[in-house]
């Protein structure tokens, strides 16, 4: 068969640990035998940005600015046990975090559903999105361990050198902790954007929510940039799609998710956001099954399984024991990534392999053959095998090469 040819690059950004062995064999058993693949490599293994002083992943983000779409495998995220592990030179950032700050995105995960695992909450029927604001507020704070008593106050000098408010947050007659953080409008005006933009690309609703009852100009201005991104540059296009948006309370919300059938887009704050894509992850079915994609507001997407480098099953795999890992949230990756490169150039034949790689993965497990995170949790009379990397990896080839010859 002949390879299906890629006009534009993406940016491919390699990692660490089981995901980085995995990331190799997908590339050699599903993608390098179907596509000659036109991919500018970035190796962010935590080896690599150590040697450059992290300037790799700076320049790998800069490939997704120029190239429009990336894909990017599980780094590691060094504390001070990965330092001494690795004997690295500094703790350097989060390779996630340089990124998001660099595209300004938004990050969409949705959960990979198999009929054999049943969701925890058993009216879920379509996967529920997560749209996480990746900007500011906690992740951004100024905080301060409060030794004693005294006044702590916030104030605003303008750029003029004019203090226009002053505040006081709290007198303290003992010690406590204090926080300070920000958000900007225009980063929320771009996260409506993105949202709003995502959903009529995958014809779905969305949710919003806050506590603005609370949070009287904090989460405030959050609804209201919302409702004015919404009413002067979707309102018409989501009416003639037939969707919705709607905004309420962060708890009402949580409550009516969990009363839905799900299909929706839950647009979250950004703290709101990293606590409930792991609930969702996990109520789904399991953690390894969420996929994610970084989207920008001037369009570019990277694509990446929200799961970490899965280090346990890497200690195994380096002694020499069999291990199952789930590579369907990678494989999703890929997918996506080909996928949305073949919408860009107008490539058909790449988006349709995109299709049957991700379905490929999809029937693989949906046959009873599943990695081990799943096995545990379906009907052992569904179970046909537990397959080793190796092989799981080797069945998706047949199942692909199946659907390709379709
Ligand atoms: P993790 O790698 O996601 O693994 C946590 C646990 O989840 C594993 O021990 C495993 O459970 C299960 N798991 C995750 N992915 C799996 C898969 N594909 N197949 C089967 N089981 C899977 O998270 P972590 O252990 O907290 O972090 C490890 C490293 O990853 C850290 O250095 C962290 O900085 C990094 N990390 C990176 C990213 C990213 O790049 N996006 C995200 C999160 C974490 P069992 O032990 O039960 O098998
Ligand atoms: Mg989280």
């Amino acid at each position: 068969m002949e390879k299906i040819k890629m006009l534009n690059a993406i940016a491919e950004l390699d990692g660490d640990e089981m995901t980085h062995v995995l990331w190799g064999m997908i590339k050699d058993e599903l993608i390098l035998p179907f596509v000659a693949l036109n991919s500018e490599y970035y190796d962010l293994s935590i080896q690599s940005r150590d040697k450059t002083e992290d300037a790799v992943t700076v320049k790998a983000a800069e490939a997704i600015k120029r190239l429009h779409v990336g894909v990017k495998c599980a780094t590691i995220t060094p504390n001070l046990q990965r330092q001494e592990e690795y004997h690295l030179k500094k703790l350097w950032k989060s390779p996630n975090a340089t990124i998001r700050a660099m595209l300004d995105g938004t990050v969409f995960r949705t959960p990979i559903l198999i009929s054999k695992v049943k969701p925890v909450v058993s009216c879920w029927k379509k996967p529920i999105t997560i749209a996480r604001h990746a900007y500011g507020d906690i992740y951004k704070a100024v905080e301060y361990r409060v030794p004693g008593p005294g006044k702590a106050e916030l104030v605003f000098t303008d750029e003029k050198g004019h203090e226009t408010s002053r505040q006081t947050v709290y007198d303290f007659k003992g010690p406590g902790v204090l926080q300070a953080m920000h958000n900007r409008d225009d980063s929320i005006i771009s996260f409506a954007r993105c949202c709003f933009t995502y959903a009529l690309n995958v014809k779905q609703d969305v949710w919003f929510s806050s506590k603005d009852t609370i949070s009287k100009d904090y989460d405030q201005t959050f609804k209201l940039l919302f409702q004015k991104v919404f009413d002067e540059e979707f309102r018409s296009q989501f009416e003639a799609a037939g969707l919705h948006y709607r905004y309420a309370l962060i708890d009402d919300v949580a409550a009516k998710v969990i009363r839905s059938e799900g299909g929706m887009i839950w647009a979250c704050k950004n703290y709101d956001g990293d606590v409930m894509s792991d609930l969702i992850a996990a109520a789904s079915g399991s953690l390894p099954m969420m996929t994610s994609v970084l989207v920008s507001p001037d369009g570019n997407f990277e694509y990446e399984a929200a799961h970490g480098t899965v280090v346990d099953h890497y200690h195994k795999w380096r002694e020499g024991k069999p291990v199952s890992t789930n590579p369907l949230a990678t494989i999703a990756a890929w997918a996506g990534a080909l996928h949305k490169r073949g919408e860009l150039d107008g490539n058909e034949d790449l988006m349709h392999f995109a299709d049957c790689l991700s379905k490929a993965g999809v029937d693989v497990f949906e046959a009873g053959y599943l990695s081990e995170d799943l096995a545990r949790l379906c009907d052992p009379a569904e179970l046909r095998e537990m397959p080793e990397n190796g092989r799981l990896l080797h069945l998706i080839r047949e199942r692909l090469e199946a659907l390709l010859s379709a």
